[in-house]
Formats: structure tokens, C-alpha cells, sequence
């Protein structure tokens, strides 16, 4: 058994206990959280600064973990994609060691749950020895609707490489069809199937949408894509695709860079379970830009932060990307963006039972956050794994 202590713990279940004592078993399983002034007994191990859950971060590509510091900064989106494309391709052992590298630091950098995007089945082995857990979203990417059986055929197959938990999900507005939203709505009505979908990551997607017009279309004659099938919407990507996207399923849309307040009134017309996710850093890396965060106060949406890869992130810390979302938003709580970086994705990616915040029961491992200044992460601030 094992006593924690700090000046505060945010159990991010029953509100936030000043001196709070977390009681575990060996294995880290919560027992009792209380806030029993019992600072005498030698077998508390007391901290400063606050104890909070493991982290979950929501969006990540573990499979990318070889592309750190080898791709341009402030390029843009589809500058980044085509560099992507063109290095992503190295040896089995490179890919593998970068992986176990990448999935050794987060789990370092105290987080234990991840959902990883991934095109090809070269992570299963690494998620299933992993102290984290992942949930990997197996990508579709098919702009051309002739295409869609067959990429739902493709990522079916990958999926049965992965024992640890997987679901199949379109990669982008700028990579999928109609016809294939409408088809995985009618594989959704008979399997549970999360969807992580990164959305308006840059402005292009949504011009594409509005006049079938601009840099995509470039982009996809240069990859011989055909467009034929594909008609001007006269609006935004996310208002086009969000009634073709299935009702009974969870859905998590990834950056939101260039969504629009209308955008969010418009998702609310709709009957769809969705969660946002933020992955500010990359935002930063890729189009120097970062999502108006005030607009999703206008939702009831719940917010997860998400790291994205190495290929645009310098580091995989949510520690990190919470820094950098205190200082966009001015009037967040700490309580508040723990949450989105910890119950919020335990509960889309299905972990929290076990995880998400110190409750009697749950495993969800504890991190001790430092250098906190009137109840706000500092630059100074560093997060150490506890358990
Ligand atoms: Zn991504």
C-alpha cells in the first residue's frame, strides 16, 4: 500500500482536496482519497505541488514517431502531407525503434491512454507490450467515391492485426466521399466503431468544399485523384460531412483550426456524439495557426488535447500542449483543462472505468504536477509519474 500527498489533489471526480491524501495498493489501484490531516504518519510520501490522474492523450501517430525534427516547420498542410509522404517510407527497424522510443517517453511524460491513428499494422506489437493503453483508429483515405468498398475492405483487414482495442475511421474531409460515410454509417449500425477525424486543420479544405477550387485541387491532379464525382457544396467541410456521419457512434474531431462559429451552431443541429480535440503544438508546427478556442465554449461538446505525432511535435507531452492552452485561454481553470486532458479522453476512447481521474476503484495512475502559480501551470511546471 502506498499514501501520496501533495499541497492539492484534482481527483477530477469529487472536485479538487487541499492537503489530500491518495491511498493505492502496489499496483496503483485507487483505495481511499481523503483529506484526513494525518501529516504525521512517516508513510506518507508528500509532494509539492498537485497530484492529478494519468494523462490520455487523444490523437496521436505513433507510427510517425521516425519523422521527428526531419520535417519542415510553418509549411503549411499540404507541404507537411507531401513531405510526409515522401520520408515516411524507412526500414521495419528505424519505424520500430522510434516507436518503442516515443511510447517509453509519453509513458515517461505520465500519460496511459492513447488514441494512435494508424495506416499500417506495424504498431500492434508495441501497443500490445505497452504499460499505455492505446485505442488505434485504423485511417481510410479515399477521395474518390469508386474507392470506398475497398478501403473499408483494406482497413477491416488491418484492424484484425491489432488485439488491443481498434475501430475503423475516415481520415479527413479532404480524403473521403459521401459514398463513404455512407457506407461506414451502415458498418457502424452493426459494430461499436469510435471515428477520429482530423478536421479544418488548415483553410484549403474548406475552400475545397465551398468551390471545388484551390490548392486540393492541385493536389490531387498531382496524385492522379479523381474529382469527378466530387461537387462544389457552397459550404464548410464540417457542415457537409456531419449528416452523413453516424449517429450512434463517438466521434472525435481532431484540430478545428479553421472551424467557424457557424460550423459549431450547425453541428449542434445535428444529433451526433461529438468531442473536440486540440492539438495546439502541431497547429503551431505545421500552419502557424491555432484554433479560436472561444467559439467551442458555444458547444457542450467535451474537449480532449491530443499531441499529434513527432513528424509535427518536438516532444509528446500534454504537460506541454496544457501550457500552451493556458496561455491562449485566459479564464481556464486548471480543474477544467485537466479534465480535457484527462477524463475527457479516457471517456471517448472508452478507458474510464480504469482511468481518468482518482476515484476509489479505478487505476489510473497519478502524476505530480509542479511550479504551480495561483492555481495556473507556470513555464516552469513539470509533470513526474508517481505511479
Ligand atoms: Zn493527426
Amino acid at each position: 500500500m502506498r499514501r501520496f500527498s501533495a499541497d492539492y489533489i484534482y481527483t477530477l471526480d469529487d472536485g479538487v482536496i487541499e492537503n489530500g491524501i491518495v491511498v493505492t495498493d502496489d499496483y496503483g489501484k485507487i483505495l481511499a482519497v481523503t483529506d484526513e490531516k494525518a501529516l504525521l504518519d512517516p508513510n506518507i510520501e508528500r509532494f509539492k505541488g498537485v497530484i492529478v490522474p494519468g494523462f490520455v492523450n487523444a490523437h496521436c501517430h505513433l507510427e510517425l514517431s521516425h519523422l521527428h525534427k526531419k520535417i519542415s516547420k510553418g509549411t503549411g498542410l499540404i507541404p507537411f502531407i507531401k513531405e510526409v509522404i515522401k520520408k515516411r517510407v524507412a526500414d521495419e527497424e528505424v519505424i520500430l525503434e522510434a516507436m518503442k522510443k516515443a511510447d517509453e517517453e509519453m509513458y515517461q511524460e505520465g500519460i496511459v491512454a492513447v488514441g494512435d491513428i494508424s495506416n499500417q499494422t506495424i504498431s500492434a506489437s508495441i501497443k500490445e507490450q505497452s504499460k499505455i493503453k492505446y485505442h488505434t483508429f485504423i485511417e481510410m483515405i479515399a477521395f474518390d467515391a469508386a474507392k470506398s468498398s475497398q478501403v473499408i475492405d483494406d482497413a477491416n483487414a488491418l484492424k484484425s492485426a491489432f488485439k488491443t482495442p481498434s475501430s475503423i475511421t475516415p481520415h479527413a474531409p479532404y480524403s473521403l466521399s459521401k459514398d463513404l460515410l455512407k457506407k461506414l454509417t451502415k458498418y457502424c449500425k452493426k459494430t461499436e466503431n469510435k471515428i477520429s477525424i482530423h478536421n479544418q486543420e488548415n483553410d484549403d479544405e474548406n475552400f475545397l468544399y465551398r468551390y471545388k477550387d484551390g490548392p486540393f485541387m492541385d493536389f490531387f491532379k498531382e496524385m492522379n485523384i479523381d474529382t469527378d464525382r466530387f461537387k462544389a457544396q457552397s459550404k464548410n467541410s464540417l457542415q457537409t460531412i456531419i449528416p452523413f456521419l453516424p449517429e450512434n457512434q463517438h466521434m472525435l474531431l481532431v484540430h478545428n483550426t479553421y472551424t467557424s462559429l457557424k460550423d459549431i451552431y450547425f453541428t449542434k443541429r445535428f444529433n451526433r456524439k461529438i468531442s473536440w480535440c486540440f492539438c495546439p503544438s502541431a497547429n503551431l508546427y505545421i500552419e502557424d495557426k491555432l484554433p479560436t478556442f472561444e467559439f467551442f465554449k458555444y458547444t457542450d461538446y467535451p474537449i480532449t488535447i491530443g499531441t499529434d505525432s513527432l513528424a509535427s511535435n518536438q516532444k509528446l507531452s500534454m504537460l506541454q500542449e496544457m501550457k500552451l492552452l493556458q496561455k491562449e485561454i485566459e479564464d481556464i481553470s486548471l480543474e477544467e483543462l485537466l479534465k480535457w486532458a484527462t477524463i475527457n479522453g479516457a471517456k471517448f476512447l472508452g478507458f474510464d472505468k480504469e482511468l481518468g481521474s482518482i476515484a476509489n476503484g479505478k487505476t489510473p495512475g497519478l502524476n505530480l504536477i509542479t511550479n504551480i502559480k495561483k492555481g495556473k501551470l507556470t513555464e516552469k511546471s513539470t509533470v513526474q509519474k508517481l505511479i
